[in-house]
């Protein structure tokens, strides 16, 4: 018996994994695969690693494989082929689109890294999916348009980012009234601080690609790591935050807690504050909002609080990363500033991974492109689309001046 939407089903539920060879999709199949009787892979997508994906679909037996062009669904399907496997390859955004939306489908985890997960994601929330959010960036692009379709089809859009997860679990079911309403005051978004926590504020400037991609407490996709290192990333959650849970940027307060084992709090006007905890992880939310509103084994090993032994909160370092200061203040403009900070950290993060930039150039790059780039209001996904490819655009520019 398996849980979709509050109604009890009594096959396994159909699951199409987004971006299934990247660190979240891998945890989400381990997760998955400790569930037979609940969870059938019904699509896996990937981009760049064919073999991986091959492996995959060897091994889970989807229906459905994405894959980035024609020419690699070409090579993958004579290779599924020769192994015997009966999965169909499908290729482009179109492809993601399909398996997203396919009406077999019960359950969609984005997983896609980047701006080239919204589409697919936007696909599967119309089509009114149970969807698993961990592709943050395509809600901080559309964040009014996504759940504007969120309430238009009816989908379910459950949190994956360790943080958003933990503030769901301390919200009352009924925080969509309004966090006033339910007695909130404030959430508190922990963040780790990164592999640069307490690195002088002028040694940032010549740390590697390697460094900022060593995080000390979760092991993540390379863009993800950098942006942890950068604390880009916890801006992101601070503007993905307000759209999950109708709050005001002034309602999201950052708090550094080196240790992540609280993923997040919830502070009430009465002074409980309640908190998440859990080893860093990601299968724990996974399996969390696999299962909602069960509860399923993850995988995850108990919480030992003796061997962690200590809890520590810091005010976060504006000047050492001043990204998270950028990134509340297009959350405070709104309209298309948010998908113009998405793009423009997208391509200094790239930039910055291919040693084409120094570290610090990210929040540069991208302060000159808010600056340049007038914020207008989302109307349409083209409005969002068409300001992602401004900030692409300035970005660029902003690299070939510079001689990068
Ligand atoms: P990753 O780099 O490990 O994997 C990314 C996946 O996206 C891969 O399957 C890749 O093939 C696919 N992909 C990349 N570019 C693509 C494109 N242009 N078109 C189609 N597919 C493409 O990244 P990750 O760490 O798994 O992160 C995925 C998402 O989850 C990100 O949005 C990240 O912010 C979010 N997230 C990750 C973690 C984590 O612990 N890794 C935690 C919270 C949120
Ligand atoms: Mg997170």
């Amino acid at each position: 018996m398996a849980c979709r939407l509050g109604r009890v089903v009594s096959r396994p539920l159909q699951i199409t994994i987004l971006g299934a060879t990247g660190s979240i999709g891998l945890s989400t199949l381990d997760v998955v695969a400790r569930h037979p009787d609940r969870y059938d892979v019904f699509a896996l997508t990937g981009f760049s690693r064919l073999a991986e994906l091959r492996a995959l679909c060897l091994k889970h037996r989807p229906r459905y494989a994405v894959v980035g062009d024609q020419a690699q669904a070409r090579i993958l399907q004579d290779q599924l082929h020769a192994d015997g496997v009966s999965t169909r390859v499908l290729d482009g955004e179109g492809g993601l689109s399909e398996v997203a939306a396919h009406p077999e489908v019960d359950v969609v985890m984005a997983a896609i890294v980047g701006a080239a997960g919204l589409k697919p994601t936007l696909a599967a929330v119309q089509a009114g999916k149970r969807v698993l959010l961990a592709n943050k960036e395509a809600l901080v692009m559309s964040g009014a348009l996504f759940m504007q379709a969120l309430r238009d089809s009816g989908a379910v859009l459950l949190p994956i980012d360790s943080e958003h997860n933990a503030i769901f679990q301390c919200l009352p079911t009924d925080y969509s009234q309004g966090l006033g309403t339910v007695g909130v005051r404030r959430i508190l978004l922990t963040a780790s601080g990164g592999p640069f926590r307490e690195m002088a504020p002028d040694l940032l400037s010549d740390v590697t690609p390697e460094q900022a991609c060593a995080h000390p407490n979760w092991s993540m996709g390379r863009k993800i790591s950098v942006d942890s290192a950068s604390m880009m990333n916890k801006g992101l959650e601070l503007i993905e935050a307000c759209w999950l849970f109708d709050a005001r940027p002034h309602q999201v307060e950052v708090v550094v807690h080196p240790q992540s084992v609280i993923h997040s709090m919830v502070d009430y006007v009465d002074g409980s504050v309640l908190a998440q905890l859990g080893n860093p992880d990601m299968r724990t939310p996974i399996a969390h909002a696999l299962a909602w509103p069960e509860r399923i084994e993850s995988g995850v090993s108990a919480l030992d609080l003796l061997r962690v032994g200590r809890l520590d909160f810091q005010a976060p370092d504006d000047r050492r990363f001043p990204c998270l200061r950028l990134a509340r203040t297009a959350a405070e403009v709104g309209g298309t500033a948010p998908a113009m900070l998405n793009a423009a950290n997208e391509v200094a993060v790239d930039a910055f991974l291919n040693r084409r930039i120094r570290f610090t150039e990210i929040a540069s790059i991208i302060d000159d492109v808010l600056n340049h780039e007038a914020s207008v209001p989302t109307v349409c996904l083209e409005d969002v689309l068409a300001a992602d490819r401004r900030a692409r655009d300035f970005a660029g520019q902003w690299l070939y001046r510079n001689g990068r």
